[in-house]
């Protein structure tokens, strides 16, 4: 298993989803000179209407850019209108999906056992799950941090064969609340998640470990200074490609 290395992950979720969009949003990033070093993986995961047009636009781009879907299905094929299979992604070239993000847990009823079955079919597949974990703040003031993000990590992970894998932390009361978890709290859950993976078979050191929730270009240079923290997900701030190349600008100088 390689060593892990740092990220800067765009979540675009529901936005930037027409062409005209996504082509301005590319030609900006190419205008920020965003670098082609690979010891920062840059991974974009614009809305399913701009895929193919995201990856042709990021092999042409000068970065070295990755495209990665929102969702995928856990089924492999079959009657449910309207959703996407990861063959059908493997087909189209993306290598990277985001699975579990609090929106899909919360807006969808997405359950631990989906989210285990997406990351298991997407391992099998030989593409990279950015799975996402976090407790609400419900959770964190009933000192359930812990329980829930075990529960959510060791269902989620069962009986995964290989182990290519991005972990997110992100707080759901921190995403797109502009409350930025503090260093403490972002320290404590990330160590938790490692020793977590330490407690279910992985190696909990050579996988890298996001945090996600109002990052932006203000906090990014404290919060990618911290041992644990791998790089960021980041959802509002990466929709503007200056804003992102700002925060990605930070990473790429701490390494
Ligand atoms: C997210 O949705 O994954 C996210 C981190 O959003 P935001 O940066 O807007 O909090």
């Amino acid at each position: 298993m390689k060593n892990r290395i740092k990220y800067c992950i765009a979540n675009l979720k529901m936005n930037l989803g027409t062409q005209s969009d996504i082509m301005k949003y590319f030609s900006n990033l190419n205008n920020c000179d965003i670098s082609t070093n690979e010891s920062v993986g840059i991974i974009i995961s614009p809305p399913f209407t701009t895929l193919s047009q995201s990856i042709a636009l990021s092999e042409v781009s000068k970065a070295h850019l990755e495209i990665a879907a929102q969702n995928v299905n856990d089924h492999d094929s079959g009657a449910f209108t309207g959703e996407v299979s990861v063959e059908m992604l493997k087909d189209y070239g993306i290598g990277y999906v985001i699975v579990g993000h609090s929106e899909r847990r919360a807006y969808f009823n997405e359950t631990n056992d989906q989210i285990n079955k997406k990351n298991k079919n997407l391992i099998k597949n030989n593409m990279c799950p950015i799975f996402c974990v976090g407790e609400t703040l419900e959770q964190r003031n009933n000192a359930l941090i812990e329980k829930t993000l075990k529960n959510q990590i060791i269902k989620g992970l069962d009986k995964l064969g290989a182990k290519e894998i991005i972990l997110a932390y992100e707080p759901v009361w921190a995403i797109g609340t502009g409350q930025t978890a503090t260093s403490e709290i972002i320290t404590e859950a990330h160590q938790m998640i490692r020793n977590i993976l330490n407690d279910i078979g992985f190696d909990g050191q050579k996988i890298s470990i996001l945090y996600g929730g109002s990052v932006n270009r203000n906090n990014a240079k404290e919060l990618i200074a911290l041992a644990d923290v791998d790089g960021f997900l980041i959802g509002g701030a990466s929709l503007d490609a200056n804003h992102f190349y700002d925060i990605y600008k930070f990473i790429e100088e701490s390494v």
